[in-house]
């Protein structure tokens, strides 16, 4: 059964759709928490960072480099925004399929601390 962002990148389920090519989607969060909340995916089914390959370097790029012409046509770049992957457990991950969150259009805080 195909992961919910695997859904998204087949269209099988709805999303807010600002950019795709052939390697990657990117859409609008749903629970967005930041003024512009943009997630980018890959259409291959890889399960984070972490499970990255040596062959996964050109995607990976691509990712990184549609967040930036997003964050330039969404008019938060000159402002700056922050490029979040969560990898895994401890990094607070909960959608097992890859995704790169463009985060902007406010100064945002820190909040990277150990849980108690
Ligand atoms: P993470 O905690 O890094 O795994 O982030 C998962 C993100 O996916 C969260 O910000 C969710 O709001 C977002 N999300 C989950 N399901 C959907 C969906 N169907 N459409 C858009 N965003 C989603
Ligand atoms: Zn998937």
């Amino acid at each position: 059964m195909a992961c919910i962002f695997c859904k998204i990148a087949s269209k099988e389920i709805p999303a807010d759709i600002l950019y795709e090519d052939e390697l990657v989607v990117a859409f609008k969060d749903a629970k967005p928490i930041a003024p512009v909340h943009i997630l980018v995916i890959p259409k291959e089914h890889i399960e984070s960072v972490a499970d990255l390959k040596d062959n996964h370097e050109v995607l990976a790029g691509r990712m990184i480099m549609v967040a930036r012409r997003l964050a330039e046509e969404l008019g938060i770049s000159e402002n700056g925004y922050k490029l979040l992957f969560r990898v895994r457990k401890y990094g607070g991950q909960e959608v097992p399929h890859i995704h790169l969150h463009l985060l902007g259009g406010a100064r945002l805080s820190e909040n990277i601390k150990p849980v108690e």
